[in-house]
C-alpha cells in the first residue's frame, strides 16, 4: 500500500452555481521514502490540492474523493483523529514562514509546541528536542531563544522545517518553500528538506512553479494545469521530454534552477491560466497551445501513456490523430 494515494480528489470554493472548482479529479500516489512534485503555473490549483491532504482549507470548500493516508480517508477521518494525523502523521512547510511563524515567541518554543500537543512528555524535554531539531536543520541550539525577525528569511524557513519534522511525520507536504529565498538559499534549502526525507524514509510531496527545482529534488513529477493533472511520470523524464505541450513550455521556461523572475511570466507561455469561473470547452490548455487540434475543442482529454509516463493530451492518446485537425 502507498503511503499516500489521492484518488478522484476534487475542491470547489463555494456553491452553487457561484461553485469554483480549483481541483477537478487529481489521482496521485507516493510511497514512503520518495518524491513526488507538483508543477504548474499560479492559479492551477496546488496549493489548494496540498490543503487538501490534510484538510485545512477554508470552511468554504467543498471536497470530495479520497485521500489515503497509510490507507486512511483523512477526508471522513473524526476531528480527533485528524487532529492526531496532523503534525505527527504528516506536515505542511509554507512558503511564507514569516507569516507562519508568531513573531512574538521564541522559535524554540514554536516547534517546541507540537511536540508538547502530541507525545507525553515534560516541557524540559521538549525544549530539548527543539534544541535537537534545529541542530538537525543546520541551526544551533541557542538560537531557540531567538523571535522570527531576528533570523533572516532562509533560516526561518529552516525553522518551518524543524517544526514539520518535530514528531517525526510519515509525510511531508511543502508549499513554495523556497520560492521567497535567494537562489543559492534555496538550494541549500532543498537540500536540506530532500536529505532528511530520503534519511528518514519520509514521503515527501513538493510543489512549485518551477519545474527545474522540482526536476532537481524529485523522482517523480506530476504537472498540474487548470485543476487536473496534465502529465505525470519520471522527474527526468518529465523535465527533459515532457510529453503535454504544457509539460513542454513549462520546461522551457525554466530552463534553469530558481529562476524567480519566471514566476508570474514564464518565459515563453504568453497569458495565463483560465479562471477556474470560467473554463474553455473541451482541454483547458487549448486557448494557448501552439499545437492545437479542432479535436481538442471537444472534451477533455484522460491521462495516457506507457511505461509510467503519462499525459492528458490528444497526440498522446491518438499519435495518429493529427490528419483530424
Ligand atoms: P496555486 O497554488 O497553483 O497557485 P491555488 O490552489 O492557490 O493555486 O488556487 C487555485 C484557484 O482557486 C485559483 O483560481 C484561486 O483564485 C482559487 N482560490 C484559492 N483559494 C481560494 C479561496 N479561499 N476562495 C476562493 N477561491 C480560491
Ligand atoms: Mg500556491
Amino acid at each position: 500500500m502507498s503511503l499516500l494515494e489521492v484518488r478522484g480528489l476534487r475542491v470547489a470554493y463555494g456553491s452553487g452555481a457561484g461553485a469554483v472548482a480549483a481541483v477537478r479529479g487529481v489521482d496521485l500516489s507516493l510511497d514512503a521514502g520518495r518524491k513526488l512534485g507538483i508543477a504548474g503555473e499560479s492559479g492551477c490549483g496546488k496549493s489548494t490540492l496540498a490543503l487538501a491532504l490534510l484538510r485545512l482549507l477554508p470552511p468554504t470548500a467543498r471536497l470530495s474523493g479520497e485521500v489515503l493516508l497509510d490507507g486512511e480517508d483523512v477526508l471522513t477521518m473524526r476531528w480527533g483523529r485528524l487532529r492526531a494525523v496532523r503534525w505527527a502523521g504528516a506536515s505542511i512547510v509554507f512558503q511564507g514562514a514569516m507569516h507562519s511563524l508568531n513573531a512574538v515567541r521564541g522559535v524554540g518554543d514554536q516547534i517546541a509546541e507540537p511536540v508538547l500537543l502530541h507525545q507525553r512528555v515534560t516541557r524540559a524535554a521538549a525544549r530539548r528536542r527543539a534544541g535537537e531539531l534545529l541542530e538537525l536543520v543546520g541551526l544551533p541550539a541557542g538560537r531557540a531563544g531567538s523571535f522570527p525577525h531576528e533570523l533572516s528569511g532562509g533560516q526561518r524557513q529552516r525553522v518551518m522545517i524543524a517544526m514539520a519534522l518535530a514528531c517525526g511525520p510519515r509525510l511531508i507536504v511543502a508549499d513554495e518553500p523556497t520560492t521567497a529565498l535567494d537562489v543559492m538559499i534555496q538550494a541549500q534549502i532543498l537540500g536540506l528538506i530532500g536529505g532528511l526525507v530520503t534519511e528518514r524514509g519520509i514521503g515527501l510531496l513538493m510543489i512549485s512553479h518551477d519545474l527545474a527545482v522540482l526536476a532537481d529534488v524529485c523522482d517523480r513529477l506530476a504537472v498540474m494545469y487548470a485543476g487536473r493533472v496534465v502529465e505525470e511520470g519520471p522527474a527526468g523524464a518529465v523535465y527533459t521530454a515532457a510529453l503535454h505541450p504544457y509539460g513542454r513550455a513549462l520546461s522551457a521556461a525554466f530552463p534553469r534552477v530558481g529562476d524567480s523572475a519566471s514566476r508570474r511570466a514564464p518565459r515563453g507561455l504568453p497569458g495565463d491560466p483560465p479562471d477556474p469561473a470560467a473554463l474553455p470547452g473541451g482541454c483547458a490548455f487549448r486557448p494557448r497551445c501552439p499545437e492545437a487540434l479542432a479535436v481538442c475543442a471537444e472534451a477533455e482529454q484522460e491521462l495516457t501513456g506507457d511505461g509510467g509516463h503519462r499525459a492528458a493530451c490528444v497526440r498522446v492518446a491518438a499519435p495518429g490523430g493529427e490528419g483530424r485537425a
